[in-house]
């Protein structure tokens, strides 16, 4: 699963009501985000989004792309986990 952001000029975030520019959409693609969005079964702002990775303990996950950059710039501390 990915996050989007999709912008607006100012849209209500359906959880908390507070106006904002960015709504954010967990799918599997960005079609599936446009469609969910569309049909007002998702789209969080912000705070919304990260209370519900929070509360739900979801566990982000690097691209393979992006994971060797990430390890270069917290250094790598494998074996030295808590
Ligand atoms: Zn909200």
């Amino acid at each position: 699963m990915n996050m989007f952001a999709f912008e607006f000029n100012e849209v209500k975030c359906g959880c908390c009501n507070w106006e904002v520019t960015h709504l954010y959409v967990l799918a599997n693609s960005k079609k599936e985000a446009r469609r969910l969005l569309k049909d007002g079964d998702a789209g969080l702002c912000g705070s919304c989004m990260c209370d519900l990775l929070t509360e739900e303990k979801y566990e982000i996950e690097l691209s393979r792309k992006k994971r060797g950059g990430w390890e270069k710039l917290i250094g790598n501390e494998s074996g030295q986990r808590r």
